[in-house]
């Protein structure tokens, strides 16, 4: 923090709830889940938005919920849903656990409260997919609980209004509490929604514009003009890189070999193309084909398909064979992918699979044999 001889600079004011709420009277941003003034809002919608908020951002989240909405009108439509109905329509949306948890969320407001939301956060709290953040902004935003949901866009804005210098994510408790102490008893839930828009469109990650902001005199950050170094960040440890390989085995009728994935862990319940484990050691041709779904002449297909998740970065090569097997299992017409909840790495490793098919011919290649000695030059392992 940047500091005269005397030390830093105090504000004026104190920030006044009263002053952020008249700010939102004038300038709060039209959200398809949000209710108009007046109105109360609908709890699933509130719901709804928050789940498929996190990790997300407004502008993508907005025609995604218009869909659910419409297709899924309330909580016990939604509930009465299959899984993979919803998993379909949150194709593009990521961090699938979000969908599955969203699926047993409906049921158990069904089941356990009868179809309505809870309105305490401890009630909220105890339902799948709800954490201390989405229970807040629910009590808060639905309810008008005197909640204080804090999400990134509000820990910028009290970080900056106190001037915190302890580094994310070790100042969290502190800026949750800071933001507790600045919810009104009054139109509490207008007050979370006024956080929000102020974070997301006035008090912005770079360039704050503070000559908009309702609380420009009683903010720490601006009266220092270290608005822009807050909240400080930790060094962000580096991703570390997994190794798979994807087996794309198609059938002479043109259809492609899929499964699904365990209903519990990455990706859970998704279909995707059969793949190795991923790992951090690169796999060797020989290797990966022992561990194919099934035997075949498998030929690997120039290139890599690479995917980042939240906690890895992955590098998948790609093996295809053709079958004149039946063969057991989930098969698909190629032109029919779309039709399964393919997470978006198993869009890259389809469109991968049959671009490189077309150009190489390696799908129709295989099926003629490809000798070991070239399957071993592009093989996996030996491309890195
Ligand atoms: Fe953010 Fe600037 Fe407002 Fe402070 S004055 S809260 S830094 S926009």
């Amino acid at each position: 923090m940047s500091s005269t001889r005397s030390g830093p600079r105090l504000p004026h004011d104190i920030p006044d709830p009263a002053l952020l709420l008249a700010w939102y009277d004038r300038h709060r941003r039209e959200l398809p889940w949000r209710a108009p003034p007046g109105r109360r809002p609908d709890p699933y919608r509130v719901w709804l938005s928050e789940i498929m908020l996190q990790q997300t951002t407004v502008p993508a989240v907005g025609p995604y919920f218009e869909r659910f909405v419409q297709r899924w009108p309330d909580v016990a439509a939604l509930a009465a849903a299959s899984l993979d109905d919803i998993l379909q329509q949150w194709q593009g949306l990521g961090y699938y656990a979000r969908a599955r948890n969203l699926h047993r969320c409906a049921r158990a407001v069904v089941e356990r409260h009868g179809g309505a939301f809870p309105s305490a956060v401890a009630a909220l709290r105890a339902l799948p997919g709800v954490g201390g953040y989405t229970a807040a902004a629910i009590a808060a935003i639905a309810f008008d609980q005197p909640e204080a949901a804090v999400d990134g866009n509000v820990e910028r804005v009290v970080a900056r209004l106190y001037a915190v210098a302890a580094p994310m994510p070790a100042a969290k408790p502190r800026l949750r509490m800071l933001a507790a102490g600045l919810v009104p008893e009054q139109r509490a839930g207008d007050f979370a929604q006024a956080m929000m828009d102020l974070g997301a469109a006035v008090c912005t990650p770079r360039r704050p514009r503070c000559v908009l902001c309702p609380w420009r005199t009683a903010c720490a950050a601006a009266a220092n003009g270290i608005a822009e170094d807050l909240p400080m960040r930790a060094a962000k440890p580096q991703r570390p890189l997994r190794y798979g390989v994807a087996f794309w085995l198609t059938r002479a009728d043109g259809a492609v070999l899929l499964r699904r994935r365990p209903e519990t862990g990455l990706l859970g319940g998704m279909v995707e193309v059969p793949s190795t484990p991923w790992r951090a050691e690169p796999w060797a041709f020989a290797e990966a084909v022992a561990a194919a779904p099934a035997p075949a002449r498998w030929s690997p297909l120039p290139g890599i398909v690479r995917h980042g998740f939240t906690h890895f970065q992955l590098e998948l090569a790609v093996v295809a064979a053709q079958t004149t097997e039946a063969g057991e299992g989930l098969w698909s017409a190629a032109g029919e992918l779309g039709r399964h909840a393919l997470p978006t790495l198993m869009k890259k490793v389809a469109r991968h699979a049959l671009s490189a098919s077309a150009t190489a011919g390696h799908a129709t290649a295989s099926n003629s044999g490809s000798s070991p000695a070239s399957a071993s030059r592009t093989g996996a392992k030996e491309r890195r």
